[in-house]
């Protein structure tokens, strides 16, 4: 035990041992470097779903990526993302990204808005696309016992389409 009091510096590393999963007896505190792991998991995951937003409509004959295929593409990776490969290997990047970044200020770029067209669901029968489609099929009997599925599910349903 050390008796180093750091303000802003916390040093206990106990979370580590666990990862993700924090059980009821140990301390339920959130450190910097854990929620940076969290944050980094989230955007691991979003990039992967919006990149097949944009597969998504490639295939499709409308111009844009819309909330409805940004849907989809949620709910395709709620299925793909442990199985991606090198997924641990982009989450430790990326925490390492964001921990390089908290100091810089990042600019906003202007993005010269266009109209989109509405959503509809692709008619695509590429594997992908199929998949995609059946998942989104499914999707609403699909009841996960994991909570952390659950709320996942939950916060997806939240997108207005
Ligand atoms: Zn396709």
């Amino acid at each position: 035990m050390s008796n180093n009091n750091n303000n802003n510096n916390n040093t206990d590393y106990t979370f580590m041992k666990t990862g993700f999963s924090i059980t009821g007896d140990e301390r339920r505190q959130l450190t910097e470097e854990h929620l940076r792991n969290i944050e980094a998991m989230i955007l691991v995951f979003t990039s992967h779903a919006i990149e097949t937003s944009f597969l998504y409509v490639d295939h499709s004959t409308r111009n844009g990526v819309t909330c409805g295929d940004i849907n989809l593409a949620l709910k395709y990776e709620v299925f793909k993302f442990i199985d991606r490969p090198n997924i641990q290997e982009q989450i430790n990047i990326t925490s390492q990204i964001l921990e390089e970044e908290e100091e810089e200020v990042e600019e906003e770029e202007e993005v010269e808005e266009e109209e989109v067209e509405e959503f509809v669901k692709n008619n695509c029968t590429c594997d992908i696309c199929a998949e995609i489609n059946s998942i989104d099929n499914k999707w609403e009997e699909w009841n996960p016992e994991e909570p952390f599925l659950e709320k996942l599910k939950e916060r997806i349903d939240d997108i207005p389409i």
